[in-house]
């Protein structure tokens, strides 16, 4: 039962005038703290700062003798396509090196697919509707590029190990119309799930009516652990191979929390047809990448252990800030069922259900504590979420005491706001 509504009239009243007086108190200090956007810490940028003293000399010959202070090599150097092939399970010839973004490729494989078509189908563009599923709450960006190109987005459910997965295989079945899901299928953003072997099956095991239908895989934070028993993802690339559907999935990564965000290398992974059709017009689109960064990236973490150890340091500087925020969340909020979370074991967010239609007061209350958090909406496609609950706590960025500051006041926005609702 939600706490307030056991309360007596007077009681609640009570619990009300003491909740502001906290709130108040913390007003005054007129503090200004952002918790907007899942950035890395000042602390987490340092432990990279090795890699920019690797001397230029040693940036100049990849391993097939390539120059890399000269043009050329499309898909990236033979070693870049080692480190990342073996980061996310595939095969060399499955893999393309981008640039500094992997949202930059996600952009530009929708973007391709509306002004060229995928594998020689109509382009999306010359159709007169285009849908995409839209697990949510979801990565906001991803929802921005579809609203951009025009592209109807429909939301699909979350569950406790991925998306509602009945309603994904039912609609994509029935409608030649929806051309694409998003999935951040580990540590997802903002909910920290990981999709179970089931989900990996099932989207694996997908029956689209379009058959130019692609399911957008962005691993953003594939070996992004708070603990030493990480979560598990099945390999998609795997499974679609095995369900006879090897072209229907594309894969996104970076390094941009692994080393430098803005700075780092971005990588697509997809079957050999797919990875072979992208690449003829990407060679009108670029001489090629940043092979001087890729070399880098090589040489400073040499392999995927090196980069399990790397992130095991970010790991180091974050889990005692998540652990706060659970901590806080938990002191203040636990029992009194008027908010949900979830205790993730990896990736950059906390997510918080309010009560239904609290979430949008909660953030202005919050905002005018001097607490800007991430725009109460935004996981959810056209910034709507329909029941107004979810808000996601990016805890990553603020210094240690900051965000003890940021969190105890938004949990007394929650409560407030919560608690009024009950008033007679
Ligand atoms: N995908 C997800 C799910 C993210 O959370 C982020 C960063 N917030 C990105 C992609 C952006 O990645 P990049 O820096 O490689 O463009």
């Amino acid at each position: 039962m939600i706490y307030y509504e056991t309360l007596s009239a007077d009681d609640l009243k009570n619990e009300i005038e003491a909740l502001e007086k906290r709130y108040n108190a913390f007003k005054e200090q007129k503090l200004k703290l952002d918790m907007t956007r899942g950035k890395p810490c000042s602390e987490q940028l340092d432990i990279c700062m090795d890699m920019l003293d690797i001397p230029a000399k040693e940036l100049r010959k990849a391993c097939d003798g390539t120059d890399c202070f000269n043009y050329g090599v499309l898909d990236g150097l033979p070693e870049a396509k080692a480190l990342f092939a073996e980061m996310l399970e595939v095969n060399t010839n499955e893999i393309i090196i981008g640039g500094n973004s992997s949202l930059n490729l996600m952009y530009d494989t929708i973007a391709r697919a509306m002004s060229l078509g995928v594998m020689g189908g109509t382009p999306w563009s010359k159709l007169e509707k285009v849908k995409f599923l839209c697990p949510s709450p979801g990565y906001d960006r991803h929802f921005a590029i579809c609203e951009l190109f025009g592209i109807e987005m429909i939301v699909i459910d979350m569950k406790q190990d991925g998306p509602d997965m009945d309603a994904i295989e039912k609609l994509v079945s029935e409608d030649e119309t929806i051309k694409g899901v998003w999935c951040v299928p580990k540590y997802s953003n903002p909910d920290g799930i990981t999709y179970s072997d089931e989900v990996v099956n099932r989207f694996a095991a997908l029956n689209p009516k379009a058959n130019d239908f692609r399911i957008f895989w962005d691993n953003a934070y594939c070996v992004h652990h708070l603990s030493d028993k990480p979560d598990m993802l099945k390999n998609i690339l795997t499974a679609c191979k095995e369900a006879g559907n090897e072209n229907m999935v594309y894969i996104f990564a970076s390094t941009s929390k692994i080393s430098f965000p803005g700075a780092g290398v971005a990588v697509m992974a997809s079957s050999v047809d797919n990875i072979n059709s992208i690449k003829k017009s990407l060679t009108i689109q670029t001489i090629g990448h940043d092979k001087i960064n890729q070399l880098r990236h090589v040489k400073y973490f040499k392999d995927v252990d090196g980069i399990t150890l790397h992130m095991k340091k970010h790991a180091a500087i974050l889990k005692p800030k998540f652990d706060m925020v659970l901590d806080i969340l938990e002191k203040e909020l636990g029992g009194k069922e008027i908010a949900s979370w979830n205790k993730p074991n990896g990736g950059y967010f906390i997510s918080l259900n309010t009560l239904d239609n609290c979430a949008q007061e909660v953030a202005k209350l919050a905002q005018e504590a001097g607490v800007a958090l991430t725009k109460a909406g935004a996981t959810y496609p056209y910034g709507k979420d329909p029941r107004d609950k979810n808000i996601r706590i990016a805890p990553t960025m603020p210094p240690v005491e900051e965000l003890k500051k940021a969190i105890e006041i938004f949990a007394i926005c929650i409560q407030l706001v919560s608690a009024k609702k009950f008033l007679k």
